[in-house]
């Protein structure tokens, strides 16, 4: 009787059987074929270039476009400088919004969106009634490059400080008043998580309940069950005025599965974050088919490619070879 190895073996030999036949008559392999440059709509994270971004930047710009890149989320813009720092330190050199804004352009690449994150609020503040001024007034300082940019939407990455249900049911709140603000200016805001987004609370709790420790509860015991900080912001703010970006990554990480949730809430998660372990695709781990068939079949056509490891000096390197993969997948569109 054929055993398990067998059976692998026997798998494993058919589709290298199958490859070979569909190459020999140019056949279905082509469908794994990369396809050109410039023919599917591939988004990249800038944050993943780190400093590399700003060595030679037009020369940088063209080999991410011509490695399939078309769109950009911006991450780093500083509106105490109305541009980008080109390094670290005093010798920082500044690029304006809209020079980089032209060299994207003459690259070929949009720019999206922006992540962003208010600055000028003490460390740890909470976001609600009394620093809520001061959050819009930061966001009123990033309107104009903005459009300069030509953004769609900008994105804060993270999250504030949150010990309860009643903290993040007023950082929902403080999200909507900046989504209507954004939406007054043409710009979608939207919210992009991390894992401890899938910590949960619980009303008047003093603590968030790490993701990795399940609650444990008694029978009888009446307490709230704990909710995850990502399910209140989602379902207590306003659609129209503040949406979802998915890291799937961090969704994992947050022992949470991205496909539930983009079929739980196809109408509020409209970008996502395609992050691997490294190279997208490289550690066979994320189930990309699959996430990318339910984002596309809800509608959405926005993703951007994130690597972390900014220091690496290979970071336009490790973009280039997610690009090849992401060519090469007839799932992406
Ligand atoms: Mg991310």
């Amino acid at each position: 009787m054929a055993n398990r190895r067998d059976f692998l073996k026997g798998a494993s030999l058919l589709t290298l059987g199958t490859l070979a036949a569909c190459n020999a008559n140019g056949g279905a392999a082509a469908a794994n074929q990369p396809a050109a440059p410039g023919s599917k709509h591939i988004g990249l994270q800038t944050y993943t270039l780190g400093g590399e971004l700003y060595n030679n930047t037009p020369e940088v710009l063209k080999k991410l476009a011509d490695g399939g890149y078309t769109h950009f989320e911006l991450a780093g813009y500083n509106p105490q400088v109305r541009g980008f720092r080109a390094g670290f330190g005093q010798d920082a050199a500044t690029i304006p919004a809209a020079d980089f804004k032209k060299m994207c352009s003459d690259a070929g690449i949009a720019i999206t969106c922006s992540h962003l994150t208010p600055n000028n609020l003490e460390r740890g503040a909470k976001y609600d009634a009394s620093t809520k001024d001061a959050i819009l007034e930061y966001w009123k300082t990033v309107i104009e490059d903005h459009k300069t940019f030509g953004v769609e939407a900008i994105v804060q990455p993270s999250l504030p400080s949150i010990n309860n249900t009643e903290d993040a049911k007023n950082v929902a709140d403080v999200f909507n008043a900046v989504g209507e603000l954004l939406g007054q200016n043409g710009i979608a805001f939207g919210y992009h998580n991390h894992s401890n987004e899938f910590n949960k609370v619980v009303p008047g709790g003093e603590a968030v309940t790490p993701y990795y420790q399940r609650s444990f509860r008694r029978p009888g015991d009446d307490t709230p069950e704990p909710e995850t900080i990502e399910k209140i912001f989602i379902e207590n703010t306003d659609p129209s005025k503040v949406f979802f970006e998915l890291d799937c990554y961090w969704t994992v990480m947050g022992q949470q599965d991205p496909l539930t949730w983009l079929k739980q809430y196809p109408n509020r998660i409209k970008f996502l974050h395609v992050k691997d372990f490294m190279v997208i695709g490289a550690s066979g781990a994320m189930n990309w088919e699959n996430i990318f068939t339910q984002h596309y079949a809800n509608g959405n056509k926005h993703w951007f490619v994130e690597i972390e490891g900014t220091n690496s000096g290979h970071q336009v390197e490790y973009a280039l070879e997610s690009a090849k993969y992401l060519l090469s997948r007839d799932f992406v569109k």
